[in-house]
């Protein structure tokens, strides 16, 4: 049987062995999927020892992104303008393989949520791998302009930089005040029950704030745009459709969304 995993430090609370095994299970396809805790300076030993016992390919979480990255000998153009890779694969002639299909999930989840992206004024928060992953699969989908705005500018500026054409950059205060259509939280404020100190003039035109965080509660974030009136999404889709996209690269086959995540939904009371 096909083998795959996902790594990371901590990985016990991973739903991905969950939602691979349900992918498998709606497209018949036979394979196993489990979680890898891969020591912090560890993260190479523990791939190549996987491959060595049959490993076909994997996903790849907090902290091991930017190691997976340097790991592959051939990335796709996704995986180098994200600086990250979260999905490993070897391919017919033995190459390992890197991509990060973060962004296509996220886009696919806006899609679902019927959020119109082509010529859509995008707010993103954060300049973290997860914020740099998403900015070229926005601009793919057809986004006039994508802002990123960061606690730390500087960092937001080196992502803008590579896409000089559709994407700015600044510190919250300094936010060009125009309608954005759709604000994207990608930091890990929600993490210790916090906010980005976003002004709520940029919300004023939102048709949907989504968070990339998920739990049982809503974050600090949509509460509080929730308070605003605008409509609020988690990143429970996100999750579930970059999964998607990976199971898709590894066996030719891509899974239906929707029943994954209603059912992750319910089985996790999420
Ligand atoms: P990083 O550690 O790379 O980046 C963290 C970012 O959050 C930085 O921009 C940092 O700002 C900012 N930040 C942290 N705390 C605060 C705060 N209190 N106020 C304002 N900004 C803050 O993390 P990632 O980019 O990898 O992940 C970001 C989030 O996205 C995480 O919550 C993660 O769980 C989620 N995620 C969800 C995915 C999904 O599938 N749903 C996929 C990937 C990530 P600064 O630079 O100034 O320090």
């Amino acid at each position: 049987m096909d083998r795959y995993a996902v790594f990371g430090h901590p990985i016990a609370h991973s739903k991905s062995p969950l939602i691979h095994s349900w992918f498998a299970e709606q497209t018949g396809q036979s394979l196993s999927y489990e979680a890898i805790l891969a020591p912090k300076d560890g993260f190479a030993e523990s791939w190549q020892a996987f491959v060595a016992a049959g490993g076909k390919g994997g996903n790849v979480t907090v902290p091991f992104k930017e190691q997976a990255f340097a790991l592959a000998s051939q990335l796709s153009d996704r995986a180098r303008l994200a600086g990250a890779v979260n999905t490993l694969y070897i391919d017919n002639s033995g190459v390992l393989c890197g991509d990060n299909t973060d962004g296509l999930g996220l886009v696919a989840d806006l899609r679902r949520l019927a959020v119109p992206l082509a010529n859509a004024n995008v707010l993103v928060l954060g300049a973290g791998g997860a914020a740099r992953g998403v900015v070229g699969p926005l601009v793919a989908a057809g986004a006039a302009r994508v802002h990123l705005a960061n606690r730390t500018a500087s960092k937001a500026e080196q992502i803008a930089a590579l896409f000089p054409q559709q994407v700015s950059a600044s510190g919250y205060q300094e936010i060009p005040v125009e309608p954005w259509h759709l604000v994207i939280n990608a930091t890990s404020s929600g993490l210790t029950a916090e906010r980005p100190l976003l002004d709520q003039v940029h919300l004023k035109h939102a048709l949907l704030a989504y968070d990339m965080l998920y739990g049982k509660d809503p974050t600090a974030f949509m509460t509080w745009c929730a308070e605003q009136h605008v409509r609020c999404a988690d990143g429970l889709g996100m999750l579930v459709g970059q999964a998607a996209e990976a199971f898709a690269i590894w066996r030719g086959v891509k899974p239906a969304v929707e029943p994954v995540l209603a059912r992750l939904r319910q089985e996790l009371g999420l």
